[in-house]
């Protein structure tokens, strides 16, 4: 089955900072992105990776890029109208640099088994309070039922596909891509991601990842 990596690489990384568009920030002694694609090319059959339109810039390792949209959803689909023999689709966000191959083929193996989507995500450590008006907590939710969203994503590609042909300003309000897929009525499982699958946002994320790859490379 064509199982095909997506990584949205086109946000512009305003909270970080840098002078670059934040995927291709270094890090670690290489661009953030080429962590993403390494990891995804171990475990699908092709990487086609969205980049900031206008970006003449390489693309590290073996990934095509295709011009991203004006939202992270919208990049996607970009990137997976390139890719029209995909059956599985895997979507990665470029800032998230500590995924490994097996987590991609975990949530892979998920969707094969007959799920429409499988989600990399984090069980709450936090109590979580919603709060309104005049910051006035209105409910304390329960956290053993509650899960942090991360990519990878991997769903059924022909879902996706449906499920991300909606109008812009559905896709710019997604934050997932997993959402659109549930509210296209697909089937959704959590998959527990490892604790350092962290996403890079800020400088103090960016120096976060370099030293939990080193650590991860001394522990070779
Ligand atoms: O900004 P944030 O970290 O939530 O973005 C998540 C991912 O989506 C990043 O890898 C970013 O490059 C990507 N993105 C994109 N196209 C956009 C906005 C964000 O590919 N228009």
């Amino acid at each position: 089955m064509a199982v095909v990596g997506i990584i949205p690489a086109a946000g512009g990384g305003e909270r970080l900072e840098a002078d670059v568009p934040k995927a291709f920030v270094a890090c670690g002694g290489k661009p953030l992105v080429e962590w993403s694609i390494d990891a995804l090319a171990a475990a699908c059959d092709r990487v086609v990776v969205a980049v900031p339109e206008g970006w003449d810039g390489d693309v590290p390792g073996p990934a095509e890029a295709v011009a991203g949209g004006a939202a992270r959803s919208e990049s996607v689909r970009n990137a997976l109208a390139a890719a029209p023999e995909a059956k599985i689709a895997v979507v990665h966000d470029a800032a998230r640099p500590l995924v490994t191959p097996d987590l991609v083929e975990h949530c892979v193996a998920v969707v094969e088994e007959g799920w429409d989507g499988a989600v990399a995500a984090a069980r709450m450590t936090d109590t979580v309070k919603e709060a309104g008006a005049e910051l006035r907590v209105l409910a304390t939710l329960e956290r053993s039922r509650l899960w942090r969203a991360q990519t990878p994503q991997a769903f059924s590609a022909e879902l996706l596909r449906r499920a991300l042909d909606v109008d812009a300003e559905t896709l710019a309000a997604a934050t997932d891509d997993a959402s659109l897929v549930e509210a296209a009525g697909g089937s959704v499982r959590v998959v527990e991601a490892p604790l350092e699958n962290i996403k890079v946002t800020r400088r103090l994320d960016l120096e976060l990842a370099e030293a939990l790859l080193r650590a991860r490379a001394g522990a070779r």
